[in-house]
């Protein structure tokens, strides 16, 4: 595994040390650590167990989103990776758990490069198959050099361990010689924003529904819908359609071709709006019952975002709110400074904004020490199940009755836990302010009385205009709204 979801416009580097906060390990203690949680090397785990398939666990490596991934790091896991190919002697298959938004310093394509070298090293009659997350930015290089890819079909990704098995079962069947991959590919002029990328509802659940209906063909392997990434600003930006069959090519350039076609079609389903942070706040406020949740889409850690905006805390603070957590904000520096005040004293700090001008400002806040903890907790909800978070040290500051969650790692706020484990009851709060752009649904959308949308500042917006594109293939939608496209 070698997974990162790189957000171009963040000036947060993804060094060793980012690695090292999240995971990277060797060797057998791969399959320890994911064996049984709910994550592609669980899946791929599981499959192998059952098939009495023998693993030959390389690396594992992976960091929460930001910006280019170190080339020191890169090159580091990659070599580790194609040496051990090469050490193993004969294997039958090589699984690749990536993502598809990785861009390392100097490299456009992570991914690509990664399967390239792969392919390079074990030659060309060893088949590979590879998961990737469903932001992947589909290219030339991966569809070239991996027999199978298998994207997650649903946002939040709550099929990552269903993927990991898909495609070690898959792969040992190609291995078998029962199947012959053949795949068609599709990128269209399009770059839909996170905020309608869910799988629930709206274009991306339209699409999968028919990418369902024709994998009910025995003849069709599998349908990957990539939404993509857009603020990886590459060439490769943007959704991707792939369609693998069984030796068939005529069918699934037929398959891919109705599927960017449908993509096209409804394009206008994917734009986004927000309610502005005033508003938004106002309206949770007047909402009946609790907990209502503030979304905080535009500053979502998970899609590179800093994770230390302050506006939708500063306006609760300043209409005086009750009852609400913000969960959370990346502070290392204000976490410290509640460690050395202890639990109980009155501190004033200035939290968040920090990191770049994109975020909002810091905010300077005068409150007590809540809780302190090693922020170890274990996911809950229906992403990433059973597996642990670390968010080091953290320290929960009440602001008058506002919690803020100041963490030392960043993570998104995509479980209810990440609030629980430092002594907050979710469901009790009149209001939740939560990092994330939609995994939040997965875990939130049950215990929530309502969800509001905040079109608060970020490096996750969905508004694309405010960002300042330099490299991604123009024209194309949105950003170019009257762009005609024929489908092919
Ligand atoms: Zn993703």
């Amino acid at each position: 595994m070698l997974s990162h979801e790189t957000n171009t416009f963040s000036n947060v580097r993804t060094d060793r040390a980012q690695f090292e906060a999240r995971d990277l390990r060797y060797g057998g203690e791969i399959v320890e650590a994911y064996r049984g949680t709910g994550t592609c090397l669980g899946g791929m785990i599981r499959a192998a167990e059952r098939l009495g398939a023998t693993l030959v666990p390389s690396v594992a490596a992976a960091a929460s989103p930001a910006g280019r991934v170190t080339r020191e790091i890169y090159e580091h896991v990659k070599q580790r990776m194609l040496a051990d190919l090469a050490a193993a002697g004969r294997l039958d298959g090589v699984l690749l758990d990536l993502h598809g938004a990785m861009v390392p310093e100097g490299i456009d394509d992570g991914e690509g490069d990664i399967v390239k070298a792969v392919r390079q090293t074990v030659g060309p009659d060893v088949p590979i198959a590879v998961t990737l997350d469903f932001h992947g930015n589909l290219g030339q290089d991966m569809v070239a050099h991996a027999d199978l890819l298998h994207g997650y079909k649903t946002y939040p990704h709550v099929d990552m361990a269903e993927r990991g098995v898909e495609a070690t079962e898959r792969l040992v069947q190609v291995i078998d010689h029962r199947i012959r991959p053949t795949a068609a590919w599709r990128k269209p002029p399009l770059l839909p924003p996170l905020g309608n990328q869910g799988t629930a509802r709206g274009p991306m659940r339209r699409l999968y529904d028919l990418a369902d209906r024709m994998e009910k063909d025995p003849k069709v392997i599998s349908v990957s819908i990539f939404a993509g990434f857009p603020y990886a600003d590459i060439p490769d930006a943007g959704l991707g359609i792939y369609v693998v069959t069984d030796d068939d090519r005529p069918l699934a350039e037929r398959l891919a071709s109705e599927l960017e076609r449908v993509a096209w079609e409804h394009r206008h389903e994917f734009v986004h709006s927000a309610l502005p942070v005033k508003d938004a706040v106002a309206r949770a406020l007047a909402a009946p019952g609790r907990p209502i949740v503030l979304a905080d889409m535009a500053d979502n850690t998970g899609g590179g975002a800093a994770g230390d905006g302050t506006e939708i805390l500063r306006e609760l603070l300043r209409v005086g709110a009750r009852g609400a957590t913000v969960a959370c904000i990346w502070d290392a520096a204000a976490v410290q400074s509640c460690v050395k005040a202890g639990v109980g004293s009155r501190v004033t700090l200035e939290i968040g904004g920090k990191v770049d001008d994109r975020h909002g400002a810091p905010l300077r806040v005068t409150g007590t020490v809540r809780t302190l903890s090693d922020g170890r907790f274990v996911h809950r909800g229906p992403m990433m199940t059973g597996l642990p978070g670390r968010l080091g040290p953290t320290a929960v500051l009440d602001v008058d009755d506002v919690k803020v969650i100041l963490i030392t790692h960043r993570w998104q706020t995509l479980d209810p836990e990440m609030i629980r484990f430092v002594g907050i009851d979710p469901l009790s709060e009149k209001i939740l302010v939560v990092k994330s752009t939609i995994h939040y649904r997965a875990a939130f959308e049950p215990i929530a009385r309502e969800i509001i949308e905040v079109d608060a500042p970020g490096l996750s917006s969905s508004n694309l205009a405010r960002f300042d594109f330099r490299r991604i293939r123009r024209p194309i939608f949105p950003l170019d709204p009257d762009l005609a496209y024929e489908a092919v």
